[in-house]
């Protein structure tokens, strides 16, 4: 088949390592003031050339408690073992449908998993029967349907409502979105190559599905990196277009004897600012393998990668796009979400919800709890999981590490989707740089030391400096 066939030609090795330059001091610096006008958060500029390389500087003086930005993420997707436990907008993130529909759906899937169970392996059955299985007490089958369909009301869950559940425009039954802007931008930014729905756009749906499987058994980073070709592809599709209605604008591109590149390059910038290393090289050795079998590892891991590559090649190859679908590039993308660790987490309303109950005065509590308590029961301890996913955020991905940082990832009770929110921990001054710390700050001295080896450096913040010596 063409699709998986590598042409090893010079031009092609050679756009695979322009590809790969690092940006210079000057784009970085332009894209990034581009990027913050645009996001409105004018406080902070980003500096190529900072006290420890890339960093954000602040542009004006904090308060403690300020809001420094809200990041947009690049590219984002939740945890597919998490799709059990929340329903969001495969978009913005934020829950969608109605709190019955969320916990009504969580205990359909749980109900579906149980009896999937019974079905599996005696070694799988052991991790199947959690204690929080134990402590449930299923409801009936139709009064979970009767939550998910919305014929059963639960008290007081008007006061926490959520936007309505909109389909992916695809038909694929998988994506589902908080609004029509949200579908229709998710659509024209990742999902139309993505999709396993009769609208899509990929041109092998079964190699796609093949494709998600291999992810959801293996390491669903491989979705992101899916993500992250759809939207280079999509965006250089978009530059073409954009040049063919108005071609005196690019008459420079159009002297090249290959113009699609300099496209191409152009449709690749925002995700050239992030990556660093190959995931195979960056990825930490896991504590159960032997250092002596570190090179058999990384060699593995480089396998799978090739492995997952292979079927989305099949799945959405692009000819024009040739130099995304090689090795080299595939590992530095999802190296940049390796070593970046940006965790996506959106809370719960279901949470909200039942804390909302647990506070009503006594008999009004008494009265609702007679609906509510079987439900609470039927989720278990559990009830509560928040949307976690990973995701790359431009802005907060460039801010430097530090034991004792100025500012932290946190989100407030009105941040109820999946952008990045940093808050001023102390007054940070104008010039200074602003720090976010990547680990728990609160442990010793060894064990930050080697977590941050993990993220490939050596923290000579004024703590470490002081008490590594
Ligand atoms: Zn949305
Ligand atoms: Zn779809
Ligand atoms: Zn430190």
């Amino acid at each position: 088949m063409a699709a998986s066939v590598c042409p090893i030609d010079s031009q092609y090795t050679d756009q695979i390592s322009t590809l790969l330059k690092s940006p210079s001091p000057h784009q970085v610096k332009e894209y990034f003031q581009e990027l913050i006008a645009e996001r409105k958060c004018k406080g902070i500029r980003v500096n190529p050339e900072g006290e420890h390389g890339k960093g954000v500087y602040a542009d004006f003086d904090f308060i403690e408690g300020d809001l420094i930005l809200k990041d947009q993420m690049l590219v984002g997707a939740q945890h597919s073992s998490n799709k059990i436990d929340c329903l969001v907008c495969s978009f913005c993130f934020q829950f969608i449908g109605s709190v019955e529909l969320q916990i009504g759906k969580k205990l359909y899937l749980q109900e579906l998993g149980i009896s999937a169970d019974n079905e599996c392996g005696p070694s799988d059955r052991t991790e199947c029967s959690s204690g929080s299985f134990i402590d449930r007490s299923p409801l009936l089958q139709d009064t979970i349907e009767s939550l998910m369909n919305g014929s059963m009301r639960l008290p007081f869950s008007e006061k926490f409502p959520l936007p309505s559940v909109v389909s992916c425009p695809g038909g694929c039954r998988e994506a589902y979105y908080c609004s029509e802007s949200c579908a229709k931008a998710d659509w024209d930014s990742f999902h139309s190559l993505l999709c396993t729905g009769k609208g899509s756009k990929s041109s092998n749906i079964k190699a796609l599905l093949k494709f998600i499987q291999h992810a959801n058994e293996t390491n669903d980073i491989f979705i992101l990196a899916a993500k992250v070709i759809s939207f280079s592809i999509l965006r250089y599709r978009k530059l073409k277009v954009a040049q063919c209605e108005n071609p005196e604008k690019h008459d420079s591109m159009n002297l090249c004897t290959n113009y699609g590149f300099p496209l191409l390059l152009e449709a690749w910038k925002p995700v050239s600012m992030g990556y660093k290393r190959r995931w195979w090289d960056c990825i930490a050795l896991p504590e159960d393998v032997d250092s002596c079998d570190e090179a058999m590892f990384r060699m593995q891991i480089r396998d799978l990668a090739f492995t997952s590559l292979e079927i989305l090649k099949e799945a959405m190859y692009d000819k024009e796009c040739e130099p995304l679908f090689s090795l080299e590039i595939y590992g530095h993308i999802i190296g940049m979400f390796e070593l970046n660790n940006l965790d996506l987490v959106v809370a719960s309303p279901v949470e909200d919800y039942f804390l909302y109950i647990d506070d009503l005065p006594f008999s009004e509590k008494k009265e609702a709890e007679k609906i509510t308590k079987p439900v609470l029961d039927a989720l278990g301890d559990d009830y509560s999981i928040c949307c976690q996913g990973t995701a790359f955020f431009p802005l907060q991905s460039c801010m430097n590490h530090s034991c004792i940082p100025n500012a932290k990832a946190f989100k407030r009770e009105e941040d109820r989707d999946g952008q990045a929110t940093i808050i001023a921990l102390k007054p940070i001054s104008k010039g200074e740089e602003i720090t976010i710390s990547y680990i728990d700050e609160d442990l010793p001295y060894e064990e930050r030391r080697a977590l941050l080896e993990d993220y490939g450096f050596l923290c000579l913040c004024p703590r470490c400096s002081e008490e590594g010596s």
